[in-house]
């Protein structure tokens, strides 16, 4: 991997699913999804607005997004 960051361990930035731009995360609250590797937080997209996302850590300790489905929320 040759993608260095100086930001040690603050927080990772994610794309919007319909836009790419940045979303911001709105520090609301985390819904876990039986195990705790999975998430649903809830960011904001400057073009799309509030939006839930589904995020889980993967082998790289790296956290993946993706847009929370009706079938997440059922699993929480
Ligand atoms: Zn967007």
């Amino acid at each position: 991997m040759a993608v260095k960051t100086k930001q040690g361990k603050s927080t990772q930035k994610f794309g919007c699913p319909f836009c790419q731009q940045r979303l911001w995360n709105l520090g609301s609250q985390k819904y876990y999804l039986g195990k705790r590797d999975f998430w649903l937080e809830k960011f904001f997209c400057e073009e799309h607005g509030e939006m839930w996302m589904r995020l889980s850590r993967n082998l790289e300790e790296r956290i993946v997004a993706t847009a929370a489905t009706s079938d997440d929320w059922e699993r929480i």
